[in-house]
């Protein structure tokens, strides 16, 4: 199941680009799948970032899942989708303190591109 951390977010969920809509329907099977836990979207539109400005990118909480966890979560995603010219960016993983620019809390941060390159890996 996909939870939202407030009603807001909800609402900008169904405005995102739908691209990024099925990979995050995708984690939260994986997740409720092999973890029996839900994900958490804690940010979607966000004025002052690239992708999130352009509905292209969520947010997700972390602090649910335990670090093997997150580590299984980060690469079933990098394994089975691809951000195009075969790179590994559809997740940023954010968990560690510092591991971003005015990182504020553990995420991951997950992003689809400007351009319709997603695809699934073979
Ligand atoms: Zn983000």
């Amino acid at each position: 199941m996909i939870k939202f951390k407030d009603d807001l977010i909800r609402h900008e969920f169904y405005r995102l680009d739908k691209r990024l809509m099925a990979v995050i329907y995708l984690i939260g099977g994986f997740a409720r799948q092999e973890f029996k836990k839900d994900i958490t979207i804690t940010c979607a539109y966000r004025g002052d970032s690239g992708t999130h400005k352009d509905w292209r990118a969520v947010d997700m909480r972390t602090r649910n899942l335990s670090s093997e966890e997150g580590d299984k979560l980060v690469a079933f995603v990098n394994d089975h989708i691809d951000y195009g010219d075969g790179k590994h960016f559809v997740i940023k993983d954010e968990r560690l303190p510092g591991s971003s620019q005015n990182w504020t809390a553990p995420h991951i941060h997950v992003q689809v591109p400007p351009r319709d390159e997603v695809k699934l890996r073979a």
